[in-house]
C-alpha cells in the first residue's frame, strides 16, 4: 500500500521537497501521493519522512482496511 494526503493539507510543499521518490505531485488544493511511486520510505528511513515533516498531520497510511472501506480495488 502507500500513503495518501487528506483534506487537512495546506499545500505548504514540505512533503514535495522531502520525498525521496518525487511521489508527491499536483498543486493546491490537489496535492496527492502517486501510489506507484511511494515506497513508504522503506530502506530510506525508519518512518515515512513525509508524515514526519507534515505540519498538519495530513498524511496517512492507506491500509488495506481503508482501501476497502473507500471502495478501492486492486488493478
Ligand atoms: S512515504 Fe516516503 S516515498 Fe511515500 S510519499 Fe512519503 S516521503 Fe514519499
Ligand atoms: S507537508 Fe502536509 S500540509 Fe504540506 S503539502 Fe505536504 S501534505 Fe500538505
Amino acid at each position: 500500500m502507500a500513503y495518501a494526503i487528506g483534506y487537512q493539507c495546506t499545500a505548504c510543499g514540505a512533503c514535495v521537497t522531502i520525498c525521496p521518490n518525487q511521489a508527491v505531485t499536483g498543486e493546491y488544493p490537489h496535492y496527492r501521493i502517486e501510489p506507484l511511486l511511494c515506497t513508504e520510505c522503506v530502506l530510506y528511513a525508519d518512518d515515512p519522512v513525509c508524515v514526519k515533516v507534515c505540519p498538519e498531520q495530513a498524511i496517512f497510511e492507506v491500509t488495506e482496511e481503508v482501501f476497502q472501506e473507500k471502495g478501492g480495488h486492486h488493478e
